[in-house]
């Protein structure tokens, strides 16, 4: 058996087909969304980030705002900008592009961005909406996690989920929205014991470590469906936690890396980013 292969490249680009025909149709009623960014210091994968978050935010019609700080920017400095934002009505979405340099204290950066503008979903506001299943802006990579389960699987109602990683990013939230779902769900991490056994209960798998290639075939139950978060930079190139040639023989279903869950994470933004205009706006939440 090979597993069929979750393409979501292809699933990310018709979400952003849609949202660039919401976008259009907001435009009538003279709305136009906006996403700032913020990036501060010179981190290379966050500047590869954040200018492709500016591309495809312009690509769906969308205004882009981009605030480039120096490394040393105080955090007075950076507080003042997100009051900025958040009081600039052209401005529904605030991201800050996480890591932040070490003086500045990142969950005290995130707290200053206004829920309702918060569309990377990291406010502790949003995080505890989810956890207690009220309207939330749900973080864009398990969002985009979710879909692609949903698409593939239809309901996951009394599925066995394991998610591997406990992360406020990721693997919380991940297990949060398949709870939402009716999923039974595990949330393993570094000190979880046999791994493999927890894993192999799995009817639905989500890795979210950072660590190459560590979930092997024989920790799969057959047919099972593997969701792999994980992008590691290898010198074999891009590779994702889990081993992709000994699990696709399991499997029933994989993502790839590139190619898989990373795509979506943009176009879950530019989704909340959408969401976030409808809902100051007082109007339904898109689709
Ligand atoms: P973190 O480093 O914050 O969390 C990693 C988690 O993995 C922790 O909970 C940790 O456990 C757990 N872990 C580490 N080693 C092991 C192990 N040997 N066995 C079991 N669990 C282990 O990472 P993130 O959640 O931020 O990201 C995870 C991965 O996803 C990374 O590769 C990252 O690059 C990628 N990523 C991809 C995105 C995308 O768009 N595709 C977006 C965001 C992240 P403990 O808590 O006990 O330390």
């Amino acid at each position: 058996m090979t597993a069929q292969i979750i393409d979501g490249k292809a699933f990310a680009a018709t979400l952003r087909s849609r949202i660039a025909a919401e976008v259009a149709a907001l435009a009538g009623r003279g709305i136009t969304p906006g996403l700032a960014v913020v990036l501060v210091g010179e981190d290379p994968a966050s500047q590869v980030y954040v200018r492709s978050k500016g591309k495809m935010t312009r690509e769906v019609g969308m205004a882009s705002f981009e605030h480039r700080l120096p490394a040393e920017t105080l955090q007075d400095e950076l507080l003042s900008m997100i009051e900025q934002l958040n009081a600039d009505p052209a401005v529904n979405g605030i991201l800050v592009q996480l890591p932040l340099p070490g003086h500045l204290d990142e969950s005290a950066i995130l707290s200053a961005i206004l829920p309702e503008k918060d569309v990377d979903g990291f406010h502790i506001m949003n995080a505890g909406r989810l956890a207690t299943g009220q309207k939330a802006m749900v973080p864009c990579t398990p969002l985009g996690c979710l879909m692609l389960l949903r698409d593939h699987l239809g309901s996951l109602s009394g599925l066995n989920a394991v998610v591997i990683g406990r992360s406020n990013i990721v693997g919380k939230p991940m297990a949060q929205l398949l709870l939402r779902d009716s999923a039974t769900v595990s949330i393993a991490h570094s000190r979880t014991k046999d791994l493999a056994v927890v894993c192999r209960q799995a009817d639905i798998l989500v890795a979210a470590v950072g660590r190459p290639n560590m979930v092997m075939g024989d920790w799969i139950k057959p047919g099972a469906t593997v969701i792999d978060v994980g992008i590691n930079r290898t010198e074999e190139g891009l590779v994702g936690d889990v081993d992709f040639d000994s699990v696709r023989a399991v499997a029933g279903a994989i993502t790839p890396v590139p190619g898989g869950v990373g795509p979506m994470t943009i176009a879950c933004l530019l989704a909340n980013t959408l969401t976030a205009t409808a809902r100051v706006n007082g109007l339904p939440d898109p689709e």
